[in-house]
């Protein structure tokens, strides 16, 4: 199977004592289901790249542990994340620190600044994955609508859930998940 992952808040958590809808603030214009993303502004990245380090970036161990059985099967599996360029840095040290380069068959990131969405779709429209597992609802009712094969996984998290609300139903191919290993049921 060809499967894709998401990075943040799937294998690297976001820092422990700054909420969740406070992080959303900073990515999104609002958070109420619409997808247009801030491209934070200079003072603002600085700031930003300085909450990257590894300490206030810790690994979500199940998840990692749950990545390495399945690369051990005959999975084809990509990671692709929205990060800007401003994070290239912090980005290569957590994918060296963790050897996410040798366990993906691709790492595809948004070293362009497109707004997320768009950047992911287009990934995922020349990748044709079979499984996609991202934490942002939003995105992935958006990139869903334009691939109908690939079936979504949204992995909920605490913060992520106050998301649901402003989607009535979810789209036929987006399915929530608490549990990684339930992509395989
Ligand atoms: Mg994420």
């Amino acid at each position: 199977m060809t499967i894709g992952f998401d990075l943040d808040r799937i294998f690297i958590n976001t820092p422990p004592f700054i909420p969740g809808d406070l992080i959303a603030k900073l990515y999104k214009k609002k958070d109420n289901g619409e997808l247009l993303y801030r491209i934070p502004s200079r003072p603002e990245q600085l700031f930003r790249r300085a909450t990257h380090i590894p300490v206030l970036r810790p690994p979500i161990e199940n998840n990692l542990a749950f990545l390495n059985k399945i690369s051990k099967k005959s999975n084809q599996l990509y990671l692709i994340s929205s990060r800007y360029k401003f994070l290239e840095g912090a980005t290569n040290q957590v994918i060296k620190k963790y050897g996410l380069n040798e366990i993906f068959d691709g790492l595809y990131f948004n070293y362009d600044n497109q707004q997320p969405h768009i950047f992911k779709n287009t990934v995922l429209k020349s990748l044709k994955l079979d499984i996609y597992i991202d934490d942002d609802l939003s995105l992935l009712q958006f990139v869903a609508k334009d691939n109908p094969k690939t079936k979504f996984y949204w992995f909920e998290t605490d913060e992520g859930r106050s998301a649901r609300a402003h989607h009535k139903t979810l789209r036929k191919n987006v399915v929530g998940i608490s549990d990684l290993s339930e992509i395989f049921t």
